[in-house]
């Protein structure tokens, strides 16, 4: 089966980190910090943040947790976001999306200092990801490149198709694809025909959030699929990709849950070191 062990490679990733974790402690007596902010009750992102900080703990770094209620003020979550800009125990700060609806998100995520934003999600982030020259990209696009290197999969030269042009992934992952050489089209809602355009990709990544929209005859023989999508259907985890018809023309496949998934915390940690080796000692 050529499946793509998204949870396979996060742990090698994750090892990795707490390895180094545990020398950089040795040698400084300092660990990386994240700090999560969660505010209100969205089920989602309860799960999403108690993740990220269980496996904070399991590599060693210092793991400050923030949970606000529903109705929290705009210019309190700014005056707590000021105070972890200036922690020096904090490498990195996770402000978890989606905000309740009274609070303008990007304002929070514009007050963060761009040192700590291991989202990637800062403007200042974006444009240096723009530019090729970002230390902190985001998560799941990241994560995605590192599991095309881990299978080995040429990018360069190659036509990439993204579905979807989201901040959080289609527009980010279009431009780190850019940046390693592929010819990239980005597709959305509006793009007219879409079955011709994918089946001309020789990678093709979706990120739409539409249970099996990919079907088999959208993809060519050979393409590798990086399915993106999260959905709930009768209380399962599916993608985007009728995973069915499409993992037999593939020539490498990730499955969900247990493809991308577990690449974006893996890269949050990736970030949060990172982060903390490039802040003053
Ligand atoms: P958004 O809803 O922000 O974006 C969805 C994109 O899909 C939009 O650009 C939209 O186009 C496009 N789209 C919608 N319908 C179609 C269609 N019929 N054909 C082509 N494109 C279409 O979603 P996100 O980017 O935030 O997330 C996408 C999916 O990835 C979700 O299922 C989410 O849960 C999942 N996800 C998974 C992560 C992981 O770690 N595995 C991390 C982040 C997200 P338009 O812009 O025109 O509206």
């Amino acid at each position: 089966m050529p499946l793509i062990d998204g949870k396979k490679v996060a742990k090698e990733i994750r090892d990795a980190i707490g390895r180094e974790v545990e020398q950089l402690k040795a040698q400084s007596g300092k660990v990386p910090g994240l700090a999560t902010v969660l505010v209100g009750e969205d089920p989602a992102s309860a799960v999403y943040v108690r993740s990220k900080n269980k496996i904070c703990k399991e590599l060693g770094f210092i793991s400050l947790e923030h949970i606000l209620p529903q109705d929290t003020q705009e210019k309190d979550l700014l005056a707590l976001v000021e105070e972890l800009n200036s922690n020096e125990a904090i490498s990195g700060i996770l402000v978890q999306l989606p905000l309740p609806k009274h609070i303008d998100s990007i304002k929070i995520l514009e007050a963060i200092d761009p040192a700590k934003d291991v989202d990637g999600f800062h403007p200042v982030s974006m444009g240096r990801l723009m530019m090729g020259t970002a230390a902190l990209a985001p998560c799941t696009p990241s994560g995605i490149i590192e599991m095309l290197d881990r299978y080995d999969v040429e990018i360069e030269g190659k036509h990439a198709v993204v579905l979807g042009r989201s901040n959080i992934v289609g527009k980010p992952v279009a431009m780190l694809l850019l940046h390693r050489n592929a010819t990239v089209t980005i597709c959305h809602s509006r793009t007219r025909d879409l079955p011709e355009v994918t089946r001309t990709a020789d990678i093709l990544i979706t990120a739409v959030g539409k249970p099996k929209m990919v079907t088999g005859e959208m993809v060519k023989e050979g393409a590798v699929v990086i399915d993106v999508g999260i959905n709930r259907v009768d209380g399962k985890l599916v993608g985007d990709v009728a995973f069915d018809e499409v993992e037999p023309k593939a020539s490498l496949i990730t499955p969900v849950p247990g493809g991308v998934g577990p690449m974006t915390i893996a890269m949050l940690m990736q970030n949060t070191l990172k982060a903390f080796k490039a802040q003053p000692a």
